[in-house]
């Protein structure tokens, strides 16, 4: 009886989808139905060292490509991902598990910085200084770096690609991309349409692989800065990996989210953006809030909390209506659920237990219900630990300084968020709450496109983040040029040996 295998996930090498001749492959599963969708190559050495290869050829010419020609790329581009917005979200929560609503919103994070890439004739300005002495002029050309290489996670396999390498490509690099092995379907099928938008071939290069493919990017000469977003384990080894070997790196790390809401705050609005931040996606986002602090009075809306949690509709992501779809994969969902048990094991209390929901027709997939668990202190594991699943953790302060003070001392930065009516109270958090993005009444802070994410402490290195400015600083190299021009018969200057201009 012959089997029929499934369809092999392409590697992009030098403008071509090419089959990886390796003998490492791994299964991407549909989270709710456990259907495997595809095969995933782990790329071998001379399948990187090819794909590099072929990114330093194209940087020749792509690096003096008139800048009004990259920017018309993405012009396409945007226009390309409009057109398919259905198509790949629907290919995203297949291989993902977020809802429908939820994918689209996935790759219409990342649309807003290809629209961001498209004006890169305004944001690789350089600057002038006229006259820094007599006659002399000074002025900076912001120059692509050469080769940069993407590392992105699974839990944005959309976004965060689109974080990376639009703008890398912008301002004249050539790129790879290692996407999450995990659903790297939607990710392949961006990378499609930008060939089609028109990047040249060279310029987009996509391999596939794990641990022994990141490192290989790290250490190649050849790669002059690499992007991460992924675990703070991951990061914090790719890090330390690429800048020793002299590169630039940036990596965006993991978090542990808090909400503060006061007792001043809107009830209404406050507990139903508290819901769509704690267990949106699954709880499966870096700036999901997975803590909460309720300040005073505010204690007493935590029963109303719950029941709109347990209202929650728990199904696979195609299905309409769904509030939260899986969990990513078999792992994820032991972990979550073995991590529910340790948070009862220390003592918290469970107002809301998730585990084993009944999903009807999906009785296979990696469902992990809403949770919620009262009475959490900073030393349980729940706490420490980064859960990433549905799993809210409420703790208690009497005022605005002692949430702070709990805030501030946790090793995490990525973002918080204050529920307040009272201006002065929520400037003093802003003011004083060490966390790099902060919402007020807004509980999921990223920064549009024009910013950059801006998570900081334990949640970041690297002193630049993805897209808005500081990307273009990170894929770029300052050369300052100070030059003065004689009149062919000007025969007035004299030797000065003083350091002067
Ligand atoms: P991950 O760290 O497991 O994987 C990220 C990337 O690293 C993947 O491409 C993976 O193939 C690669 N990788 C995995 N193990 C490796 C190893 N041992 N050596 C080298 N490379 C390795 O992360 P994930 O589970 O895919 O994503 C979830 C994590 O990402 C969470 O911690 C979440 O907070 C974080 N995240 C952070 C941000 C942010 O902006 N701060 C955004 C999204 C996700």
């Amino acid at each position: 009886m012959s089997s029929i295998l499934p369809p092999t996930v392409k590697l992009l090498i030098n403008g071509e989808f090419v089959d990886s001749q390796t003998d490492q492959w791994r299964e991407v599963i549909n989270p709710a139905t456990q259907q495997v969708l595809a095969r995933v190559p782990f790329a071998t050495t001379t399948e990187v060292d090819a794909a590099v290869a072929s990114a330093q050829e194209a940087f020749k010419n792509w690096r003096s490509t008139p800048i009004s020609s990259r920017a018309r790329v993405f012009l396409r581009y945007q226009q390309l991902i409009r057109e398919h917005l259905k198509e790949l979200a629907t290919l995203l929560s297949a291989d993902q598990g977020k809802t429908l609503a939820d994918a689209e919103g996935d790759v219409l994070r990342g649309l807003e910085v290809v629209e961001h890439a498209a004006s890169i004739g305004n944001l690789q300005l350089g600057e002038l200084a006229h006259q820094v002495a007599g006659g002399v002029d000074t002025y900076t050309l912001r120059q692509p770096l050469g080769v940069c290489a993407g590392i992105t996670p699974f839990n944005f396999p959309a976004m965060i690609p689109l974080w990376m390498f639009p703008m890398a490509i912008a301002t004249g690099n050539s790129f790879v991309l290692k996407p999450s092995e995990q659903d790297p379907l939607v990710t392949m099928r961006l990378a499609e349409l930008a060939m089609q938008a028109g990047i040249p071939p060279g310029v987009l290069n996509v391999i596939h692989g794990g641990a022994e493919v990141v490192n290989a990017l790290c250490d190649h000469p050849a790669i002059k800065a690499v992007s991460f977003v992924g675990s703070t384990a991951v990061g914090t080894h790719v890090y330390q990996r690429a800048t020793q070997a002299g590169k630039r790196a940036q990596c965006m790390l993991g978090a542990k989210n808090h909400a503060v809401v006061m007792p001043d705050a809107n009830r209404e609005q406050t507990l139903n953006s508290l819901i769509g931040a704690v267990f949106g996606a699954a709880g499966q986002r870096c700036m999901a809030l997975s803590v909460l602090i309720l300040v005073g009075e505010a204690s007493q809306w935590l029963p109303e909390l719950v029941d709109k949690a347990r209202k929650l509709k728990v199904n696979a992501g195609c299905e309409p209506d769904t509030d939260l779809g899986p969990l990513v994969s078999r792992d994820a969902r032991t972990r979550v659920e073995r991590l529910i048990a340790q948070g009862l094991a220390e003592g918290a209390e469970l107002l809301l237990d998730g585990r084993n929901p009944a999903v009807s027709g999906y009785e296979s997939g990696n469902f992990v219900g809403p949770s919620i668990f009262a009475g959490v202190t900073p030393q349980m594991s729940i706490y420490r630990e980064e859960i990433f699943g549905p799993v809210l953790c409420v703790m208690q302060a009497d005022s605005l300084e002692q949430a702070m003070a709990i805030i501030n001392a946790n090793p995490y930065g990525n973002g918080t968020a204050i529920f307040t009516s009272s201006g002065a109270s929520a400037r003093r958090f802003k003011e004083l709450i060490e966390v790099g993005q902060v919402g007020i009444n807004v509980p999921i802070p990223v920064p549009a496109a024009m910013f950059s994410f801006s998570g900081s402490r334990g949640s970041r290195l690297g002193d630049l983040g993805p897209y808005g400015k500081q990307v273009i600083l990170f894929y770029t190299q300052t050369k300052t040029v100070t030059e003065r021009w004689f009149d062919e018969d000007d025969q007035s200057g004299a030797v000065n040996t003083t350091i002067t201009l």
